[in-house]
């Protein structure tokens, strides 16, 4: 008798040891540039990374801070946005910006997505604007820009500030103009799994005005005009380290080729025609396949499926936002039809650039085998 074949490993969202283990020596090389350097907050990487950055999207300045979810909160900051501001939002983006405008004491007003692809509808933001409105915060995403035209027209046309929120997004982009280049402001995280990652937290926010550019760099350094004299505040420290923008440089250069194979694997999937499974749009260049989003009427059961042929499917997001603890209006969930159908509906599969052949079958093999 031969043994036993070998179980094959389960095949997760991301595989961030195969991701690095191929830029390892360009990582050890770039970290230890900053380690010999003796220099490790605010220094020469930093500022390169936010210069590089920024003309990657094509935004007029680049501020790195802390993280994705800070750099929605010093955005509203910038913009002086706090108590008694309301901000439109969707409520199925998984709680980043609710977190940031309660971070702010601003009021978040939640509209309802669009039934295509998920993302902040804007004739449900416009009705959702009153004279308190300051912003909208329009979240791209699963990868897929949202409606930047629709969104940049209807900021200007009542004078509010348009936010995206770029943490799944980083290089789509419409008719040559990228993410980041659209809003008076976008945030941007770099958490390990995102489709440009650092090894660890990091974050950064993008905009037009050079005024609000300065405005943030005092925000996320305590409000400091320089050391130890506070000039601006609400402030905090949130600050983006050497380590990792040495890291994000290193990675920055590799982000379209990564964006490109993301795209191939989301297009095979989306070839795979199955009744039941709604596949996302795939198309052009306005998604970047951050995460493969599709939908079924049986979803749990679907999972339970893939989870047999060992694929480990997610959902973005189980809760709404005005539904978490919280904040706690459920309520509200009544006016948002789209997104509380899509909550029963979602499933995310692995799509990540370092999958290899088999795993993409092994995937497409799983759907196949789905029947409803
Ligand atoms: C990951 C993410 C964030 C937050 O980023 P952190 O760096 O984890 O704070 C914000 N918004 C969206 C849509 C995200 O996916």
């Amino acid at each position: 008798m031969s043994a036993p074949a070998t179980e094959q490993a389960p095949l997760r969202l991301n595989d961030l040891k195969r991701h690095t283990a191929a830029l390892r020596e360009r990582i050890l090389a770039a970290t230890t540039r900053v380690i010999d350097s003796g220099w490790f907050i605010l220094g020469p990487e930093l500022e390169a990374f936010e210069r590089e950055f920024a003309a990657f999207c094509g935004a007029g300045h680049g501020v790195g801070v802390a993280n994705g979810t800070e750099a929605i909160e010093l955005a509203l900051r910038a913009f002086s946005i706090g108590a008694g501001d309301e901000v439109v939002i969707a409520a199925n983006a998984g709680m980043y910006s609710t977190t940031a405008l309660l971070a702010v004491g601003a009021t978040p007003v939640y509209a309802d997505v669009r039934e295509q692809d998920l993302t902040l509808d804007p004739a449900a933001t416009e009705a959702a604007i009153t004279p308190r409105t300051r912003a909208v915060i329009a979240t791209h995403l699963y990868g897929r820009l949202a409606d930047v035209r629709a969104f940049r027209a209807l900021a200007d046309r009542h004078g509010i500030v348009f936010i995206e929120d770029c943490a799944q997004s980083h290089g789509a982009a419409e008719d040559g103009i990228r993410a980041g280049a659209w809003g008076d402001a976008a945030s941007f995280s770099f958490y390990p799994t995102k489709n440009l990652g650092a090894c660890g937290d990091a974050g950064l926010v993008t905009c037009r005005d050079a005024d609000v550019a300065a405005r943030l760099r005092r925000l996320r350094q305590y409000g400091w005009a320089s050391k130890y004299v506070v000039i601006d505040g609400p402030a905090r420290n949130s600050r983006l380290d050497e380590l990792q923008a040495a890291i994000l440089r290193e990675k920055l250069p590799l982000l379209d080729s990564w964006n490109a194979r993301r795209r191939e694997i989301a297009a095979t999937y989306a070839a795979v025609a199955v009744p039941d499974l709604r596949h996302p749009d795939v198309s052009g260049e306005g998604y970047v396949a951050h995460l493969y989003v599709m939908r079924s009427t049986r979803r749990d059961a679907l999972r339970d499926h893939l989870l047999a042929a060992g694929i480990l499917a997610e959902v973005h997001y189980p809760v709404l936002d005005n539904e978490q603890p919280k904040v706690d209006r459920r309520d509200l969930s009544a006016s948002l039809p789209n997104s509380v159908r899509a909550i029963s509906e979602i499933l995310t599969l692995p799509c990540f650039p370092e999958m290899d052949g088999t795993d993409i079958a092994r995937v497409c093999a799983a759907l196949q085998t789905w029947s409803a």
